[in-house]
């Protein structure tokens, strides 16, 4: 039902306390993401991936050096994740072909909008970032543009935000809890009733109340029926 092509994405990173977190986050918001704890077969594993993230740290190969091998045979955006943080290191590894580069601690919202701008320079690589379609529904990430049906809808940032956090995993049950922490702040300590206005003002202005559903006693899902699955409703 979703004609988004998943990114694909290669964490290289040793430390499960950094990767357990990054991994379950990208893949929340849509990303397809394969895991490598070491370097060795990071430069094999690169040329199927659309972004690879790169811890420096590695307990086989230093960081630099898979970076280099990568380079060897595959254009794909390199993204350092490090906890090195000096200018001169940032230098290199920008001169040894890495396209970007965060410093630890860094937040999952700074990394993934990381993830679009490299995706997006690397431009004829196929990456749909740009772009969740799900049924008539198309909401342009590079724009902040969604229409229905070719029809644009009006939304404001934050309703632009929530829906596109919704609508990049279609049929996935979202928790109130996980959509205020990503969409609003990490920390959001007011009322979640916000989320509710929001989402009815959402589904007014889609004129499809019935895509965004409450799941009972979790939060909400993104659905859209395609029309050939959906009953008869006189048949029942
Ligand atoms: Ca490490």
């Amino acid at each position: 039902m979703c004609d988004r092509v998943r990114v694909r994405i290669l964490v290289v990173e040793d430390d499960p306390a950094i990767a357990a977190p990054m991994v379950s986050g990208l893949e929340r918001h849509g990303f397809e993401v394969v895991h490598l704890a070491q370097g060795e077969g990071a430069p094999d594993a690169a040329r199927a991936a659309d972004v690879v993230l790169l811890d420096l740290g590695l307990p086989d190969l230093d960081g630099t050096e898979v970076c280099r091998r990568i380079r060897r045979q595959s254009q794909v955006p390199v993204i350092v994740v490090s906890a090195r943080g000096d200018e001169m290191e940032r230098v290199m590894l920008l001169e040894m072909g890495a396209d970007d580069y965060v410093v630890k601690p860094f937040g999952l919202r700074e990394l993934i909008a990381r993830i679009r701008a490299v995706a997006r320079r690397a431009g004829a690589e196929g990456v749909a970032l740009e772009r969740i379609e799900v049924g008539p529904l198309v909401v342009d990430l590079r724009t902040h543009a969604v229409t229905v049906d070719g029809d644009t809808v009006e939304l404001t940032p934050k309703e632009f935000d929530l829906l596109a956090h919704l609508a990049a995993d279609p049929g996935a049950a979202h928790t109130r809890r996980s959509i205020l922490e990503e969409v609003w702040d990490a920390n959001w300590y007011g009322s979640s009733k916000t989320l509710d206005v929001h989402v009815a003002s959402i589904r007014r202005k889609l004129g499809h109340p019935e895509w965004i559903q409450a799941v009972r006693g979790v939060g909400f899902r993104f659905v859209v029926d395609d029309p050939a699955d959906q009953r008869d409703p006189t048949a029942t």
